[in-house]
């Protein structure tokens, strides 16, 4: 705490770590004699950086950049980039270090690193979002490269400023590097599939956890909230899968339609009009928009957290148990408190972190990397086919760990210590480095 002060969600996630894996230093002391948890806790780089750009009017504007190169034993570092206002170190770290745990869990070869900005791009045009896009990346670039740093997508930055980035970097190093980025538009070595990945994943996952209790999405009322990529297409595959989500939210409030959201009008007033989701209820008979208030408050089944950190409270958790919830996928990185988290897990609501439950997004991003180094492009089905066992896997590897660890249907512990072990390993053979 002391050595990276102030710095809350960061010590909140490196906590709900260090609370699973006590039982893991038990069976491993080498871990100890290493210092594994100290190595895994400071990252190998970090980078902060000025980036100066100018607005239509011609006014300058500075902001901070920061890349977090968190731990690089498995492969390059992956993670996404976050451009809003509330980004600082803290944040860009925890999301780091949670990375570093859902990266192993994927049993595919990435590290772990995370970035942004604390730039807002609501109502910027797009010329200053392609202004910003080019500053934030003539620094970024010296960081970065196919084997050994590969940003993504995250809040704020979604295939539009994929697109700036990755052409000023080809500007600049004059070098058509795909594998350099992932979340990239099709015509340029995009991935099929990326857009939907995160939230397609955490449906499938969440598919997972109820069918290991007998359950399914069928016939459940379902509740998301953002309305942003994840939420969006956790949206999509839990319609697909039988079950009706019947609200959304964004920043300012929810929108609740009992006959099951249009996902394709949120998809024109969030991707296409880039607009408020109280839009929805002005078009669509029987919706109504509720603002300033917790989406967690309108009856579900099943609740998926899919906008962004701490948005799901002690409060929340409550209300939703009494309401019936059975079961909570986290599609947003650390969506849930600590607090609701334990009210979960007491009250027997199948709870999946995070790290597993969201982890699909950053496996098709190897999979585009896959695709990039080989030259190939995959087809839609086959990517998700590719996906949809990719979670399965991750799914089992939870449950496998938690019940080897004596804590059956505890996925949170079960994907802390799988992912911790993955990289404990990798860590010891690679010497004190
Ligand atoms: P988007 O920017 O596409 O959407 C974010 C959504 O969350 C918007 O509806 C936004 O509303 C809402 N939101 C953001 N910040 C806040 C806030 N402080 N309070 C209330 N609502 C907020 O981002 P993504 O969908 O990509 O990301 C959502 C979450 O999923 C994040 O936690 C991200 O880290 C995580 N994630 C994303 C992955 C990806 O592949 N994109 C992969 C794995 C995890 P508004 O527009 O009003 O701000």
């Amino acid at each position: 705490v002391q050595r990276n002060r102030g710095e809350t969600e960061f010590h909140q996630a490196v906590r709900e770590v260090l609370e699973s894996i006590g039982p893991v230093i038990d069976k491993h002391p080498e871990y100890a004699d290493q210092k594994i948890i100290e190595r895994i806790c400071e990252p190998e780089r970090q980078i902060t950086f000025r980036v100066p750009w100018e607005d239509d009017r011609g006014e300058v504007h500075i902001n901070r950049g920061f890349r977090v190169e968190f731990n690089s034993a498995l492969g390059p570092y992956k993670g996404g980039l976050r451009f809003h206002p509330s980004v600082y170190q803290g944040i860009v770290k925890f999301l780091g270090f949670e990375q570093i745990f859902k990266n192993a869990l994927t049993g595919l070869p990435i590290g772990g690193g995370k970035g942004g900005a604390d730039f807002d791009p609501k109502g910027r045009s797009d010329r200053e979002i392609m202004r910003f896009c080019q500053s934030f990346m003539t620094e970024l670039h010296r960081h970065i490269g196919e084997y050994t740093d590969v940003p993504a997508g995250d809040i704020g930055v979604g295939g539009r400023e994929i697109g700036y980035l990755f052409g000023q970097y080809k500007r600049i190093t004059n070098r058509y590097e795909s594998g350099v980025l992932t979340g990239k538009h099709l015509s340029f070595g995009g991935a099929r599939v990326r857009t939907e990945a995160t939230g397609y994943g955490c449906a499938f996952f969440v598919q997972e956890m109820l069918a290991a209790r007998g359950e399914s999405f069928e016939g459940k009322q379902v509740v998301v909230s953002g309305s942003g990529n994840v939420a969006i297409y956790t949206m999509e595959k839990v319609h697909q899968l039988g079950g009706t989500v019947v609200a959304c939210s964004d920043s300012s409030g929810y929108v609740h339609d009992e006959n099951g959201i249009d996902v394709e009008l949120v998809k024109q007033l969030k991707e296409v009009e880039r607009t408020r989701i109280a839009a929805y209820a002005e078009r669509r008979s029987g919706a109504k928009f509720v603002a300033d208030r917790s989406v967690w408050e309108v009856p579900c089944q099943v609740a998926m957290p899919s906008a962004t950190q701490n948005e799901l409270g002690a409060d929340d958790a409550a209300t939703l148990i009494a309401n019936g919830c059975i079961a909570v996928g986290e599609g947003a990185n650390m969506p849930t408190t600590p607090e609701a988290v334990r009210s979960f897990q007491e009250a027997g609501v199948a709870f999946g972190p995070g790290k597993a439950a969201n982890a699909g997004g950053v496996a098709t991003s190897a999979l585009e990397m896959q695709q990039n180094a080989s030259r190939d492009s995959w087809s839609f089905e086959f990517t998700e086919q590719r996906l949809q066992q990719i979670m399965k896997d991750v799914h089992a590897r939870c449950y496998a760990t938690a019940e080897e660890y004596g804590m059956p249907g505890n996925y949170v512990a079960g994907a802390n210590i799988n992912g911790f072990t993955n990289v404990a390993d990798a860590m010891l053979r690679l010497g004190l480095i």
